[in-house]
């Protein structure tokens, strides 16, 4: 799984980052009998970005989504 990348064009920064992400999972909750929980098998249904923020500069209104390096692993048919 490729993970997004991130550049703020303000400051130039690369690798600090405040991401918010709605993320819907599925997951099984298996309690012992005094009601103790563990949470077991998480799977994340679906996820997307809400929000990316730098770090540096406070604010997203420069930060753009980096596009797949060229000559990356892009061969992979998920
Ligand atoms: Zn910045």
């Amino acid at each position: 799984m490729a993970a997004t990348r991130y550049r703020c064009t303000n400051c130039g920064n690369l690798t600090r980052f405040d991401v918010v992400t709605d993320r819907r999972t599925r997951a099984f909750h298996h309690y012992s009998v005094g009601g103790a929980l563990s949470v077991e098998d998480e799977q994340v249904l679906s996820e997307s970005v809400v929000e990316v923020t730098c770090r540096w500069c406070g604010h997203g209104r420069a930060v753009e989504v980096l596009a797949d390096e060229p000559d990356g692993a892009s061969a992979d048919a998920g």
